[in-house]
């Protein structure tokens, strides 16, 4: 399933769009039966001059147009990222005023066609090209604004990462080194997609498996659930926050060795700001590294923790199936 903007293509500047569309116009080469007379040509030349740019201009302005879903109609996961993104009302405004400029340059194309029709020489005929390519550079002028950020909107919105929001995901979070990405290979079915998210410099991982009750996706989403979240900014907590929109269950790994670098302390206290911020979502607690975790640490971990735990070795393979029968029975019964 394609992510809902990845048709966007990308949009010209109003001193961009003036220039190709007068350019062009210039370069059209009507058709004009020889044995008219030359007053007649000139005419039919102006004429078509301004129909091809405000051809040009208008189709490019729909095609903005049609090509942005509705926003009401993308799924809550999308329109989040967007609104953090760009902001879903400013989108909307955006597309209001270039709805207007094509309105617009439509309505002025009809007015300047009809007077070239009655214009009664040539310099009347320049001058009325004249006038309706300012007018129409005018138009774009005023929108240029929201015809920038709709160019800046498209760049970022085009690099949304493909998931299906419809299916059911587990999305795996715990500290960087615990074993995530070793998990997620482990129980997907083919090698995981790699996609970017804009909100980190690190790309997200997107497993898949077939599993009796359907397809799920599992997600690793390196940068987002593997630092406190007391050191995001505004815009990288929206983005975990978006995270609701998708999970339908998380699976946390703690690592007790802390060859991850990090110790149980901070781990349980990201464990606890996740579970905090993410209220709803049913989370599973899940100790890795088992093949090289000792006892004590095992007990160190349960009572910082003061909670159960399943056990695996992502890297061994060992328990890592048993975790996914779990979350999958949690998934079914929500
Ligand atoms: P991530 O950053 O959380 O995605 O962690 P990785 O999956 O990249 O794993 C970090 C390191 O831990 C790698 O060197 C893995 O080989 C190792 N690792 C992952 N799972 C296990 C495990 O079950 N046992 C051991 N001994 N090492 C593991």
């Amino acid at each position: 399933m394609k992510q809902p903007f990845s048709s966007l293509s990308s949009v010209l500047s109003a001193e961009e769009l003036v220039d190709f569309a007068f350019r062009r116009a210039s370069k059209s080469a009507q058709k004009i039966p020889k044995n008219v007379p030359f007053f007649i040509k000139v005419r039919s030349k102006e004429k078509d001059r301004v129909r091809t740019a405000a051809k040009l201009i208008s189709e490019r302005l729909k095609r903005i147009l049609k090509e942005m879903p509705r926003l009401e109609d993308i799924h809550p996961f999308y329109r989040e990222l967007a609104d953090i993104l760009v902001g879903v009302g400013k989108l909307k405004r955006c597309l209001g005023a270039v709805n207007w400029a094509s309105q617009m340059i439509d309505k002025l194309t009809r007015d300047y066609i009809h007077k070239l029709s009655k214009a009664k020489n040539i310099s009347e005929a320049g001058n009325l090209r004249r006038e309706a390519y300012g007018r129409m550079a005018s138009i774009l002028k005023q929108i240029s604004n929201e015809l920038e950020t709709l160019r800046e909107a498209q760049k970022l919105l085009v690099k949304l990462p493909s998931v299906n929001p419809e299916m059911p995901t587990i999305v795996v979070a715990g500290y960087t080194n615990v074993g995530k990405s070793t998990f997620v290979k482990q129980v997907s079915s083919a090698k995981p997609k790699i996609a970017s998210y804009p909100f980190t410099t690190k790309k997200i991982i997107i497993g898949h498996r077939r599993t009796k009750h359907g397809k799920i996706q599992i997600i690793d989403t390196p940068g987002l659930l593997d630092r406190p979240l007391s050191e995001r900014n505004r815009i990288e907590l929206q983005a975990i926050l978006a995270l609701k929109y998708l999970a339908k269950a998380i699976i946390f790994i703690f690592d007790p060795t802390e060859t991850c670098g990090y110790p149980l302390e901070s781990q349980v206290n990201l464990y606890r700001e996740i579970k905090k911020s993410l209220k709803k979502i049913p989370i599973v607690n899940v100790v890795n590294k088992a093949d090289i975790a000792k006892k004590e640490q095992l007990k160190r971990l349960k009572e910082i923790l003061g909670e159960e735990f399943m056990i695996m070795s992502a890297l061994k393979n060992s328990g890592v199936e048993e975790v996914l029968e779990r979350t999958l029975s949690i998934l079914i019964e929500k």
